[in-house]
């Protein structure tokens, strides 16, 4: 089973994978820099090498790094979109050092703008971002060993639908893919739909509280989910519990089976066979013992439904 927590990125990528591996994970993630969005610390490209000898010897990964929160690419001001852009050409080329790593960003509030509105602002973010990294990474970077393919996998988390939130169905999380990928197949020069992957993270938390009953009909919403964006998107699970009730709206986490999706629930989830293959991350601040029991916890529940 691949399970994990979010960590501090604060000793870098050794120490997160050692603290990982104490704690009975074996994938984790972490904040590319401060999550309300301050600069990045440098990377240090010997912290990287010796992370990836570990984790190759310990089984660990994929890692998934997480865009500061504050992000917002469906801003209405063009300097808060520059600023989500600046910073996501940023970390997708710094994570271009740990191959086959996943990057996972909350696609953007439309602050009143518009759900259709956002939408179209985000993907064209996402059209930006990525040729900017591949023109870069092609040009300039070429020394850090970039391809024509962007070898990190973007993920569109999905939300809960508090405020203005875009991502808060299904249905717009395809509209963003469906957006981004038709405008590159369109464009005459790269980058094409396959020089990167655009995938999804579903965030237990988030469509409960958008409305998404997977306590009663886990079968149906995956279903829903296959139907709407594809099976083949999904790339990782955010494991949370939620203090409100279906279709609340309100997005707080709680720890697994201390909420109201419940441990049955989750016992369920983490066994579906259609989601036991995917990487489950906990991300209910706590600290690291807290992290510990609640693996072995997840662990536990697998293969006893
Ligand atoms: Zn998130
Ligand atoms: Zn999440």
């Amino acid at each position: 089973m691949k399970v994990g927590c979010h960590l501090s990125s604060a000793g870098g990528y050794l120490a997160m994978a050692q603290t990982a591996e104490s704690i009975g994970a074996n994938v984790f993630q972490f904040f590319t820099r401060n999550p309300r969005g301050g600069a990045a610390k440098p990377i240090d490209r010997n912290d990287v090498a010796a992370f990836l000898d570990y984790a190759a010897e310990k089984g660990i990964g994929p890692i998934l790094a997480h865009a500061p929160y504050t992000l917002n690419a469906a801003g209405a001001e063009p300097r808060v979109r520059e600023f989500a852009e600046e910073v996501m050409i940023d970390d997708l080329k710094r994570l271009e050092l740990t191959p086959g790593a996943m990057y996972n960003f909350h696609p953007g509030s439309h602050v009143g703008q518009g759900a259709e509105e956002g939408i179209r602002l985000i993907s064209n973010h996402l059209q930006r971002v990525v040729r900017r990294v591949l023109g870069d990474l092609s040009s300039e970077h070429r020394s850090i060993g970039a391809s024509e393919h962007l070898s990190t996998v973007v993920l569109l988390e999905t939300m809960a639908g508090k405020g203005s939130e875009c991502g808060r169905s299904f249905e717009e999380i395809r509209a963003i893919i469906d957006q981004t990928e038709s405008a590159f197949r369109r464009s005459t020069f790269n980058p094409q739909p396959s020089t990167f992957s655009l995938g999804v993270c579903l965030d237990t938390c988030h469509i409960w509280d958008g409305g998404y009953d997977i306590v009663n009909d886990l079968d149906g919403v995956l279903e829903e989910f296959d139907r709407v964006v594809g099976l083949g998107r999904l790339k990782a699970i955010h494991l949370n519990d939620s203090m409100n009730v279906l279709g609340a709206h309100k997005d707080r986490h709680e720890k697994i089976g201390k909420g109201k999706i419940g441990l049955e629930a989750f016992r369920r989830i983490v066994n579906h066979p259609k989601l036991r293959d995917l990487p489950f991350y906990l991300e209910t601040p706590c600290d690291l013992q807290g992290y510990k029991e609640e693996i072995a916890l997840c662990k536990s529940l697998r293969g006893n439904s």
